[in-house]
């Protein structure tokens, strides 16, 4: 776990000691000798930070209050810069999905994997992340069927997308007894106008008296 401060926006730099050790992405040259390693930049990189943590982030363009997931420095609507991240849900609806039987590489595979992408909660509509499915037979799988991420331990977080195993279908928690009945009141109008409510209270509020 590193002590960085959260919402930190300059970005990680590059360590010599990563470059040594290949933490990083890199590519090599043999012919002249060079080596190139990636920073994953600001709004990537926040991104991965956060999924160490447990948590998606996106971010919010302040221009078209959209909430867009993966988080990307501009908005592609309004051409806007983008410096605030929040936190969406690990949960979501399956938007589109494919059975795949064959592997990267051609070769065949006989439980199929399930590629899906998820729009996550609490992102504006349209707005996920492609992902694998898991816990689910494919013949069950279903656009709209509501899923969420299966993390991997804390301590096996490394600040990746496979830091989610997969999603899971999954259905809300139905809420306790009391706040849902109360949730159930509130929705009943029969209910809200059956209670006597005096319409200018003699209430003395006293504020500002
Ligand atoms: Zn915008």
């Amino acid at each position: 776990m590193s002590g960085k401060p959260e919402g930190n926006l300059a970005g990680t730099a590059l360590k010599e000691e990563d470059m040594k050790d290949k933490n990083l992405l890199k590519e090599e040259w043999n012919e002249p000798g060079l080596s190139y390693t990636w920073s994953t930049g600001v709004a990537i990189g926040t991104y991965l930070e956060g999924l160490k943590k447990g948590k998606l982030l996106g971010v919010r363009c302040r221009s078209c209050n959209r909430i867009m997931v993966p988080p990307r420095l501009f908005c592609e609507e309004c051409f806007k810069t983008i410096d605030e991240f929040v936190p969406v849900q690990d949960t979501g609806k399956i938007n589109t999905f494919a059975i795949c039987y064959i592997r990267t590489d051609a070769s065949r595979q006989k439980r199929p994997q399930i590629p899906a992408v998820v729009e996550l909660d609490g992102a504006s509509k349209g707005m996920g992340i492609l992902h694998l499915l898991g816990e689910v037979k494919p013949a069950d799988v279903k656009i709209g069927m509501k899923v969420k991420a299966v993390w991997k331990p804390a301590r096996e977080r490394k600040g990746d997308i496979t830091d989610i195993r997969y999603f899971k279908p999954w259905e809300p928690e139905p809420k306790p007894a009391g706040k849902a009945t109360a949730k159930a009141a509130a929705a009943k109008p029969k209910a809200a106008s059956a209670e006597p409510k005096p319409k200018s209270g003699p209430k003395p509020k006293g504020k500002g008296a």
